[in-house]
């Protein structure tokens, strides 16, 4: 039997909370199925749904009552304003991480100038590619110049700052790449080991940044399913205290490091005196600094190496 919008949207809502689910996903659900936007949904409130897009509806509400996150269902989400493809090969990107980029690019331009011609970043453990695109875009934003003169939009050419991403997931990577194509953004993807694409190419960076797996593993039985039963495991967990990403990259960092450099992590909510402490023990003169995301935790550790601190 058919349904009008209204219909259908509140039986979404009454049904994803009895199942313990966002009753608001109903709306993006109803949108992807109907090809509709939000605001055409509003204003076709009385229209009957085709019996085709009632059925598929009720297929996708069901998944996601079931705990197939949303935007595996629809095939995306919102990072910084900008949409990137999802699939279960990558984590879906989390607004803490907008934070990271925030914050990075703020340092950025107070370290290096507005200008930040030359200066080479790197983004490991991309999966969609959200941090390393948007860091591109961000900054060719902000060329005094312009975004479309910016020199860094020349494909190829060196000036500006080059933007590359890595992941051990070549799966991830193929998301990454078509990320950066819609998105029109020239980053360079590496597949492999944390720092090794750099290390075994001889390249230096200036700023290195990653949102690497953080979880320890013994918290997987208190989290959602949605997200354990979901997202690849190799993007979330990170040994017996959720540190041994961090604890690699002190071993590597100082190989590809410029003399001077910044280097910013994400970390989990509770990592932050360590992961300063791993990085302050890697790098004695750098000033290191721990910083809070909107909900209080904490959330990004950022060391600034070599600039006479
Ligand atoms: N940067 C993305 C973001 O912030 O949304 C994804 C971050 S996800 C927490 C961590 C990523 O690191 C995953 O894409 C995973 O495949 C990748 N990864 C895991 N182990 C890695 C390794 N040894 N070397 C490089 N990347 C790795
Ligand atoms: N923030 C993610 C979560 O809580 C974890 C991401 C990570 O391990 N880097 O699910």
């Amino acid at each position: 039997m058919s349904k009008k919008v209204f219909e259908a949207l509140k039986w979404a809502s009454s049904f994803l909370t009895a199942a313990g689910r966002d009753e608001n996903a109903g709306e993006l659900l109803l949108c992807h199925v109907s090809d509709m936007s939000r605001t055409q949904l509003f204003a076709n409130m009385r229209e009957e749904l085709a019996d085709e897009v009632w059925t598929r509806y009720c297929d996708v509400v069901h998944e996601h009552a079931e705990g197939v996150p949303v935007q595996y269902i629809i095939g995306y989400e919102e990072f910084y304003g900008r949409r990137f493809t999802v699939n279960p090969a990558v984590l879906i990107p989390r607004p803490e991480t907008e934070e990271l980029v925030y914050g990075t690019l703020e340092r950025i331009k107070r370290l290096f100038g507005i200008d930040n011609q030359g200066l080479q970043l790197a983004d490991i453990g991309t999966g969609t590619g959200a941090i390393a695109i948007t860091m591109k875009l961000e900054l060719e934003a902000d060329c005094p110049l312009g975004a479309d003169k910016c020199p860094r939009r020349v494909p190829g050419t060196n000036e500006g700052t080059m933007v590359f991403a890595t992941d051990i997931s070549a799966a991830a990577l193929e998301v990454a790449r078509g990320n950066a194509d819609v998105l029109g953004t020239d980053v360079e993807f590496f597949q492999g080991d944390l720092l090794q694409p750099f290390i075994e190419r001889g390249m230096q960076l200036d700023v290195v940044m990653s949102n690497p797996p953080y979880i320890p593993l013994g918290d997987m039985e208190s989290m959602s399913e949605v997200v354990t039963e979901h997202e690849p495991h190799g993007a979330l967990f990170a040994g017996e205290d959720g540190l041994d990403f961090y604890r690699r990259f002190m071993d590597e960092l100082s190989q590809v490091l410029a003399s001077r450099a910044l280097v910013c992590f994400e970390i989990g909510a509770g990592q932050g005196k360590a992961v300063a402490a791993l990085l302050q023990g890697t790098f004695p003169s750098a000033h290191i600094e721990v910083v809070n995301d909107i909900n209080g935790k904490d959330r990004m550790v950022f060391a600034v190496i070599g600039f006479g601190e």
